[in-house]
């Protein structure tokens, strides 16, 4: 780098550390642009960018969302498409983009500042000075194609977001919370309606109006060289000062100086319908105005009332309308901060006969809160708890930066004044002295007094089907009126965007930049320590082993401990699931629901589940329990705990508890089962979860805990269990007690300790209370972890019999489909390097799959899954027009590059090899992920130590020949005849041509219901009962249909 010549013209507005956190807040101005520049200093191999653009517009156009996906084709002086994102790839970076009703930002994530000093200026001139040209708006946006279907990316995203209950509800509320010209009340993704008339011109008018540098904040979370930032974007200034407006050019800030929302006059309530084969439950949506979000008070008094309203099972809300009266599965609540700031209820999972009794009983309820005293110490309690809170989440989480710092550059205060704020938590300071009266004055009047909308989503089959025949109709007019002509200009004219689009970039222009060294990343490390059991594993010889090793010894519990400089400690007990009985697991959902939602035994006596959470939440920042798939292993539980380290003691009497002091309660087994069977059917509308549920039942076998964890399983099993909890409930009790003890033994826990090891007080020997239970057994050789190919069903070890299947739903507007083969079952295999790269390769953004799937508008997105030792590979579409055609232009693709016939581009295998350096720091990205990484590594998947590290070596070495050779035998067979199934969710006018699509391809095709694929695990119903609504949706037409023969013959 050249030393500098001058000095950059940005003037630093202040700088500031916070009082809780290691972090310093540093904000510049361009004295030239206007353009801010906003760093959070933070240490880790991570560097997070956001490049933030307040937007407002005053329609559903749709131009904001549209703008946000062509600024990624190609700038003024990189008229390529996909050049930013290959050398992104490259430089260890992604990118992505979302837009918001109120504003636009663009994310550069990068592990090192060395990548991130190199994209920079090429992503920035992308937003300033994109090429925005006609024929990207067609691919991209909208067009139709030859068969009179409209498609592109942007328009097959919304297809499948538009007619969804969340959207059609947001929609409406926010239409009546905001009158015309008023830039919140509008669709900025754009309404399917608006999309197929959107004109790029429109868009350009847009870009010209909002992105200039004087409305663009760059926001970076990380490890950053100012000095070379401010030289960079210096320099950057300088090569857009003639394409740019200047400082005087006249601008508006976006609503800031735009029209003011207007109070609410009345109260509205509403009922959205949203088309729904299933009719039983929908869900409710209420906004009120809140206060500015930069009356930090306030704002955080919304916070703290809002977590004692519905915070957890205990606060007033959930307790009364999820726990007790069963009126909904869960009530959550968020809120948009803004200067009117909103704030969201939301009761989901409720009966449709019951939405508008349960509507007015929200809100009778708020208005019984407000007129009682409130329960003052839980008040002060939940103020506590979100300090603690919010001071793990600043030492953890980029993203509580990220958030303050946009939102206060789409609101705040220019001079500073605003963002200043959150140097300190002195707010809850003031709010900890609040008393009663003022709570109780806050609650009515923003909530319980004020006017508000309310909104209640009912299902409708006639939505559905009318939908359905509208659009049916919409495409054959169309058809008939564009006649065989003009499919045929339609088509041609897409060919030539797509050629247009797809112009090389010559090799020579990306070698202008060279892959950026890895010496720029930090990784963060953690050293480990073992005790008891996990000393089998080997015995580390670092500081932190002399620690525990010095320390007072208890029972040999396996307890692997990392050693990190937080303030805090990370707690996870990892469970096996294999010892439980297969008729027992699908209760596993439900124990998990109850598992700190149960009374207890203490010291003897019953406390009842509301004093438990209390308690938790007073002892803990946060507490969980869930799957452990992020600790690698797919099959088995995890509990977590993150407490301060003052508690760590108290933590580990609360797991004993928790454990094995339990009481199950049939009331409180039944609110579990009721909220659900509740949640169900809004389950059972995600076509994507769908797909791969039913993949599931396929290639697992039952006593997968992956299988019986299915909705699928949930709708039949709990529907019978409710049943039988009444008359038998102490059957259903003994269930639940076999079940527990099968989970708690000795030999199926594995603890992991992530803390600053040295400042643990009585680390090892404190885990006795634990350990020392009545019924463990410390002398039992340890259960291993469940080994993923041992679950794989006959079919799902040599896939390719069963064909595909085709699953009609009425929610849907597009499809999504999963392929399955087999693939790699360890991570010793000699071939993983090369996997790793050749699945990089063809999922590169703007690589082959991109270009030939989502350029060519045939799905939003398509991908491999990366389980890479569990015997199977999985290739997904997503949200497609029709994914039997998004499938095969990706086997025609794959099979080109596989056989040699299309040669590899040596800067995308340089891009494939540096995403797997980035997935490693992303790994590694804070202390507590760092250590966990370790605990996967070494206890999980039995590596040695520092394998990731080495992995970066060895895939450098990956040669050309090995990653054909990888995706020849590995990747090219899940789009193989004979060799691979496919899962087809769709929407119900889709069934045809994706029956036609598959058996062209050659596939087995059979048209099934959802309901083929429930599965009882032997819970039988009553005896002659006929059972209600099992939602029957029959189709037989296609119904084991054989296409042709099995040959695998390859057009390309
Ligand atoms: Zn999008």
């Amino acid at each position: 780098m050249p030393s500098q010549v001058k000095t950059p013209r940005f003037r630093k507005i202040q700088s500031f550390q916070l009082d809780y956190a290691p972090t310093t807040i540093t904000q510049y101005e361009s004295e030239r642009t206007g353009m801010r520049v906003i760093v959070a200093d933070r240490e880790g191999p991570k560097i997070n960018g956001y490049f933030a653009l307040p937007t407002e517009i005053l329609d559903d156009s749709g131009a904001p969302h549209t703008l946000e996906h062509l600024i990624f084709m190609g700038s003024k002086s990189y008229q390529y498409k996909g050049l930013l994102d290959k050398l992104a790839g490259r430089a260890y970076s992604s990118t992505n983009a979302w837009t918001a009703v109120d504003h636009t930002a663009y994310t550069l994530e990068t592990a090192g500042w060395d990548g991130f000093a190199q994209i920079l200026p090429v992503y920035l001139e992308h937003v300033m000075l994109p090429t925005l040209t006609d024929d990207a708006c067609i691919t991209e946006v909208h067009h139709i194609d030859g068969e009179g279907n409209d498609a592109g990316v942007v328009y097959s995203e919304m297809q499948g977001v538009q007619y969804g209950s969340s959207e059609l509800m947001d929609l409406r509320a926010r239409r009546l919370l905001y009158p015309e010209g008023v830039g919140f009340r509008y669709e900025t993704g754009g309404m399917l309606e608006s999309l197929r008339v959107l004109t790029n011109e429109r868009i350009r008018e847009f870009h010209k109006a909002m992105y200039r540098p004087q409305n663009m904040a760059v926001v970076i979370v990380g490890d950053a060289d100012h000095e070379d930032l401010l030289r960079i974007l210096d320099e950057f200034e300088e090569s857009i000062k003639d394409d740019v407006p200047g400082l005087d050019a006249k601008f508006k800030r976006p609503f800031i100086d735009s029209l003011q929302p207007p109070a609410l006059r009345q109260t509205y309530l509403e009922t959205v319908e949203f088309p729904e084969e299933d009719e039983s439950t929908g869900e409710i949506l209420v906004a009120f105005f809140g206060p500015s979000c930069f009356d930090n008070i306030q704002a955080t008094a919304v916070s703290i009332i809002m977590t004692y309203l519905c915070g957890s099972s205990v606060s007033v809300i959930e307790n009364v309308m999820v726990e007790k009266e069963e009126l909904a599965s869960s009530v959550s609540w968020w809120w948009d901060a803004r200067p009117n700031s909103i704030i969201w209820l939301q009761p989901t999972g409720v009966a449709t006969e019951k939405l508008a009794f349960v509507e007015q009983r929200l809100m009778s309820l708020l208005k019984e809160v407000a007129s009682n005293p409130l329960d003052m110490s839980y008040v002060k309690e939940c103020i506590q708890r979100e300090r603690r809170q919010n001071k793990f989440y600043a030492e953890g989480n980029e993203q509580y930066y990220s958030q303050n710092m946009i939102t206060d550059y789409l609101f705040g205060n220019r001079d500073g004044s605003t963002l200043e704020e959150i140097q300190t938590m002195a707010e809850y300071d003031v709010l900890e002295a609040w008393t009663d009266e003022q709570w109780r004055e806050f609650l009515r009047k923003w909530i319980s007094d004020a006017h508000h909308v309310s909104i209640l989503g009912k299902p409708s089959q006639s939505a559905a089907k009318k939908l359905k025949e509208t659009e049916e109709a919409r495409l054959a007019k169309r058809k008939q009126e564009l006649g065989e002509e003009g499919l045929a200009k339609l088509a041609e004219r897409l060919e030539t965007a797509k050629k247009n689009n797809e112009k090389p970039i010559p090799p020579e222009v990306l070698d202008k930049w060279p892959v950026p060294k890895t010496d720029s990343i930090h990784f963060i490390e953690s050293s480990t320590a073992r005790s008891g059991k996990a000393k089998s594993l080997g015995v580390p010889n670092t500081s932190a082993q002399n620690t525990i090793d010095a320390a007072p010894q208890g029972l040999p519990l396996f307890i692997q401990y990392e050693d990190v400089p937080t303030n805090f400690v990370h707690l996870t007990v990892h469970i096996g699931t294999k010892d439980i009985p297969t008729k027992f697991k699908p209760l596993l959902p439900l124990f998990q629901g109850n598992f700190f939602n149960s009374p207890v035994m203490l010291n003897g006596s019953r406390v009842e589940f509301e004093d438990v959470v209390k308690q938790l939440e007073k002892d803990t920042i946060s507490y969980a329990i869930g799957g452990a798939g992020r600790l690698g292993d797919s099959e088995g539980l995890a509990i977590q705990f993150q407490v301060e380290k003052e508690k760590y003691e108290t933590m580990i009497e609360w797991l004993r508890t928790l454990m094995f002091d339990v009481i199950f309660d049939p009331v409180r087994i039944n609110a579990a089962v009721t909220k659900a069977l509740a949640d169900i059917p809004e389950a059972k509308r995600d076509g994507r979860d769908m797909a791969y549920e039913v993949d599931t039942a396929i290639h697992f076998i039952p006593e997968a805990y992956n299988v019986a964890r299915r909705t699928l399983v949930k709708a039949v099993y709990f529907r019978r269990l409710k049943k039988l909890l009444e008359s038998e409930p102490d059957t259903v009790l003994s269930w639940f007690k076999d079940l527990s003890r099968s989970l708690f033994t000795f030999q199926n826990l594995r603890i992991l300790v992530t803390a600053d090891v040295e400042k643990l007080p009585n680390p090892v020997a404190a885990w006795d209370h634990l350990a020392s239970a009545p019924g463990l057994d410390p002398t039992k050789d340890l259960v291993p972890i469940t080994n993923p190919i041992s679950i794989l069903s006959s079919e799902g070890k040599t896939p390719g019999s069963f064909g595909s299947v085709i699953i009609p739903m009425a929610t849907l507007e597009s499809s999504f489909s999963v392929s399955t083969a087999s693939g790699l079952s360890s991570y010793a295999d000699p071939r993983l390097p090369a996997y790793l790269v050749a699945l990089g390769y063809l999922e590169a953004v703007e690589g082959p799959l991109w270009t030939a799937v989502r350029g060519n508008g045939l799905a939003y997105g398509v991908g491999f899954n990366r389980e890479v030792s569990g015997g199977y590979i999985q290739f997904r579409v997503f949200r497609s027009p029709d994914a039997s055609k998004a499938i095969e232009a990706a086997r025609t693709k794959v099979a080109k590059i596989a056989s040699g016939e299309e040669p590899l581009d040596r800067h995308l295998v340089e891009g494939a090899m540096s995403g797997v350096v980035l997935s490693v720091a992303d790994d590694q990205a804070t202390m507590a992920a760092a250590a966990q990484q370790n605990f996967v590594t070494g206890v999980v998947r039995g590596l040695e130590a520092g394998w990731n590290r080495q992995l970066i070596t060895r895939v450098r070495n990956v040669t050309a020949d090995e990653i054909r050779k990888v995706m020849t035998d590995v990747i090219l067979p899940v789009f193989t005849l004979g060799k691979s199934n496919v899962v087809v969710t769709c929407a119900p006018i889709m069934e045809e041509g994706m029956v036609k699509g598959l058996s062209t391809m050659g596939y087995k095709t059979q048209v099934r219901a959802l309901s083929d694929f429930h599965e009882d695990y032997g819970l039988k119903g009553p005896e002659g009962e006929e059972e209600e609504d099992e939602d029957e949706y029959t189709d037989e037409n296609g119904s084991g249909s054989e296409g042709s023969s099995g040959d695998e013959s390859m057009e390309d």
